[in-house]
């Protein structure tokens, strides 16, 4: 990891994927339609799949895209935080750090905010690759069953 990293630490209770998934995000390394665009790789369509709406960036599919903002909803009252706002991918990666909560629940906030990301991204795939259909309630429930663990 590079030292000006904002990640401090990888969440060593959560699959190394997702930890994985997570470092392409601060690296910038997420291959968006945008993102593979900007190194010359041929895209024919770069909307969002899962809204249509936008272009595809990193920052989209975390942030803006009304899915995710529908799972940081749930996310938010699930874990009784206040509500997820997403302006960076930093934001989002550090939402624990402001918490006034123990030590325990932020640390747990931040693999379950690790997790989001990565089934956000897999949702994504899915519909771009196998056409399955985006259901909220899905990732939102894979999500809580992760968190569990
Ligand atoms: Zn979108």
């Amino acid at each position: 990891m590079q030292e000006n990293s904002f990640i401090l630490d990888w969440c060593k209770w959560i699959p190394a994927k997702v930890n994985i998934h997570v470092w392409r995000m601060e690296m910038d390394r997420v291959p968006t339609a945008k993102a593979l665009k900007k190194r010359n790789v041929d895209v024919s369509d770069t909307s969002c799949p899962l809204c249509h709406s936008e272009d595809e960036s990193a920052d989209h599919i975390f942030g803006a895209c009304f899915v995710a903002s529908t799972v940081w909803n749930a996310i938010s009252s699930w874990c009784k935080i206040p509500n997820i706002i997403v302006f960076s991918l930093k934001d989002l990666l550090t939402t624990n750090l402001h918490l006034k909560d123990s030590d325990k629940k932020k640390a747990a906030v931040h693999g379950i905010i690790f997790i989001a990301c990565w089934s956000l991204w897999r949702a994504r795939n899915n519909i771009r690759f196998l056409n399955s259909p985006v259901r909220i309630e899905g990732i939102v429930s894979e999500i809580k069953a992760l968190g569990f663990l």
